[in-house]
Formats: structure tokens, C-alpha cells, sequence
């Protein structure tokens, strides 16, 4: 009997633990750094890319959104959802994953974890920012919100921008304690201090750039008018979704706002809470020198961070390159590999039995029970 199937195309597979592995081999600082460089070079070539703002799909507890992106060579998309009650049923609040797929042919080349990604491409994209955005002798920073991105957000600060006390703010205590206990026990940031404080006022007060990384699926104001310091940079990235917010409106109208993608930023950042007439600015714009970041040393900026789909294709591209480089990850026979392409019903045409002369059936087809919904 001829055996019908043939060998598939290979598809590049990174589950979560090749993506720590190579966290672990190349070290966390050189991974921010290489994440960092990738997205800045794609920020700066915006309009290769064909953009839209992602697809949401709300329910009353979260969110789920697809985030496609391509150039002339490469698409990429991003699976990720928001569900800031899932932590109390020991689930992430956000779980992702994505491919990277060769626009010639359409064939998919990586499907990887990107939940683990997605924290550090975040956090890459917060000291892009942050580089371009804040007054450059920043040395203290506020993290509010000390869940499964923070650690990611706090050695970003630390290793890429010389971030030297952060000072640590949840309502949930347990939180903050995992955060303490993590960073404490990184023999890299030695040169770290941490404080833990009793509110966000406590935290932020005269802190050069504040980090907001809450998840509540609620219009939250965790920093208020009068909580920050003239010339303070605000990383808002937990307000990300309508109705989900962290920066009260009043704040956002004495800074100077920065945006990744505006037409998705008005719809899901804390920005969904101005009129559609208030002006915002482009990172890309920043970084390409086609608009100025700070205008003064005692200006506010906030970069108000909702985390762009071009994110996740410079992670893409970057974890292919490392893991290709680094000989990681396994190929997954996604795609069918057929001997003649138009002939795709070789996977499941019935074999010839030789001796028989006969098509061999197989067992006689039983009737199907209705399908049940689970
Ligand atoms: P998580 O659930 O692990 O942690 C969130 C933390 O926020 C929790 O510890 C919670 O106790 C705390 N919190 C909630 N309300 C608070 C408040 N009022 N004051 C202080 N702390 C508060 O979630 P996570 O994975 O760390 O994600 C954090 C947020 O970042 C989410 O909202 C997520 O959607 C967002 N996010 C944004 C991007 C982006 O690119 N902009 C990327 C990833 C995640």
C-alpha cells in the first residue's frame, strides 16, 4: 500500500519554555536591547506597513483581539486577550500567541508563544519611549500595578535606561511581595533600590517617570491632577481597552500625549476620555524626527501605551532570527507537504489494496451522534 501522505512543509514552533531558554542564554538585558533595536527599526520605517487598529471582541469579563500587520515581505498576527479577573482562577490576565508568515507565498514560518514575548516586547517598547519622552538624568521611577508584567517593565527601566530606585505600589500586597522577591533575588540589579509604598500618591511623589501596569476592567484614576512633578514622563500601559482606564482625564490635558497608532489609541487608551480634537503625537514621528518629543524640562509627557501589532512583528522577526541563530525551537508539520499541490484529497483518498485489486474502505462509517456544545 502506497502511503499518501508526505512529508509536511515545516513550520518553526517557540513554546513558552524556547522563549525563556533564550531569555536565559542571552540574558535579560541583551534581550530587552535586541527587542528594543527591532521595534525601533520598524517604528522607523512606518509606512512600509500596512496598519489597522486590532479586532476586538469584548464580553463582560475581558477582552479577545486579533492584531495583523504586514510589509512587503512579511505579516504577522498576535492572539492575545485581557481578562483581569482570570489571576483568581489561576490563569495570566493575558495569554498570547503568533505567526509570522512569508507574504510571497503565504506560508506560515513561526508559531510562537508570545505571552512571555508580549511582556518583553511591552517592556522594550516602554524604555523606546521613554528614551525619546523623558528627561534623560531620570533616575527614580513609580510602578504601579506589580503583576505578571511588572518584573519585565522594572529590569527594562533598570538595565536600558539607568532606572536606579523603583519604588513598588499594588492593592494587592501579595503582588508586590512576588515583585520584591524577584527582583531581590536577580543578581543583576545589585544596583537596584526598591521601595515599597502604601499608596500611588506615596510612590509617585517626585518621581521622575511613573509606570501604570494595573489590569480592572474599570475607569480607574490611580493618578490624579497634583500627584505628579513637573517633568515627570508617565508610562501609562494598563488603560487599554474601552472602559479600562488609569489616568484621569485632567492629567492627560496639562501633558503632552504620545501615542503609538492614533486611530487605536483614541478607542481603547486612557485617551478615550478626551474629545476627539486633542492633539496627540505619533512615537514613530518622535523617533524619525518629524516631531519633537519633550518641548521643556518641566513638561509632562505621557506616552500613553495600548501596545501596537507592529510590537509584535519586530518580536517576531526577532524571535525567528534568535531562534534560527540559536538552533531553537521545533519544526511543527502545520502544512501539508502534497506531491502535486492541486491534489490536496491525497491526504485522505482510501488506499489501494494490491491484493484485492479493491479501493480498501475501512471499518463501515457509523453515524455521527449530534455534536454536543460544551
Ligand atoms: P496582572 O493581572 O498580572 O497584574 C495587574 C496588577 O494590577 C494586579 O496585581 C492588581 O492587583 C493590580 N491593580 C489593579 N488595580 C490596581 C490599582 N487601582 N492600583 C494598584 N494596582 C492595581 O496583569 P498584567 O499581565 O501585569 O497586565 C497589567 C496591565 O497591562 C493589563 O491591564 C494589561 O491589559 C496591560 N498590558 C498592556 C500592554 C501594552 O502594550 N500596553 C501589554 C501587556 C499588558
Amino acid at each position: 500500500m502506497k502511503h499518501v501522505t508526505q512529508p509536511c512543509q515545516k513550520t518553526l514552533f517557540l513554546s513558552p519554555s524556547d522563549v525563556a531558554g533564550l531569555v536565559h542564554n542571552q540574558g535579560m538585558a541583551a534581550t530587552l536591547q535586541g527587542l528594543e533595536a527591532y521595534i525601533r527599526q520598524d517604528f522607523s520605517r512606518w509606512s512600509s506597513f500596512d496598519k489597522s487598529a486590532r479586532l476586538a471582541s469584548h464580553s463582560p469579563d475581558g477582552v479577545i483581539e486579533l492584531m495583523p500587520i504586514a510589509d512587503g515581505a512579511h505579516y504577522t498576527f498576535k492572539y492575545v486577550n485581557g481578562h483581569p479577573k482570570n489571576t483568581s482562577q489561576g490563569l495570566p490576565t493575558v495569554m498570547a500567541f503568533g505567526v509570522l508568515a512569508d507574504v510571497s507565498t503565504g506560508m506560515p514560518m513561526l508559531l510562537s508563544e508570545l505571552t512571555l514575548a508580549t511582556a518583553l516586547r511591552t517592556a522594550a517598547t516602554s524604555v523606546l519611549a521613554a528614551r525619546a519622552l523623558a528627561r534623560p538624568e531620570s533616575r527614580v521611577m513609580a510602578l504601579i500595578g506589580n503583576g505578571a508584567q511588572s518584573e519585565f517593565q522594572a529590569l527594562a527601566f533598570h538595565h536600558l535606561l539607568g532606572i536606579k530606585e523603583i519604588r513598588l505600589y499594588d492593592t494587592d500586597a501579595a503582588a508586590t511581595a512576588k515583585l520584591m522577591r524577584n527582583l531581590q533575588a536577580n543578581p543583576d540589579t545589585a544596583g537596584l533600590r526598591l521601595r515599597v509604598c502604601a499608596s500611588s500618591a506615596e510612590a509617585v511623589f517626585d518621581a521622575d517617570i511613573v509606570t501604570t501596569i494595573t489590569a480592572d476592567k474599570t475607569q480607574a484614576a490611580i493618578i490624579t491632577a497634583g500627584m505628579l512633578s513637573p517633568g515627570t514622563h508617565l508610562n501609562a500601559v494598563g488603560g487599554d481597552c474601552p472602559g479600562k482606564t488609569e489616568i484621569h482625564p485632567e492629567v492627560l490635558a496639562a501633558a503632552k500625549v504620545f501615542v503609538e497608532y492614533e486611530p487605536q489609541t483614541r478607542v481603547e487608551g486612557d485617551l478615550q476620555q478626551m474629545p476627539p480634537g486633542f492633539a496627540v503625537t505619533e512615537l514613530w514621528q518622535v523617533l524619525a524626527g518629524d516631531a519633537t518629543g519633550r518641548d521643556s524640562a518641566a513638561q509632562v509627557t505621557v506616552f500613553d501605551s495600548v501596545g501596537f501589532a507592529l510590537e509584535d512583528f519586530s518580536a517576531l522577526r526577532y524571535l525567528y532570527a534568535q531562534a534560527r541563530g540559536h538552533g531553537l525551537g521545533q519544526s511543527l508539520p502545520l502544512i501539508p507537504r502534497l506531491e502535486d499541490p492541486k491534489d490536496l484529497y491525497q491526504l485522505v483518498r482510501p488506499a489501494f489494496s494490491s491484493a484485492s485489486g479493491l479501493l480498501d474502505a475501512g471499518a463501515p462509517v457509523r453515524p455521527v451522534a449530534e455534536p454536543v456544545l460544551e
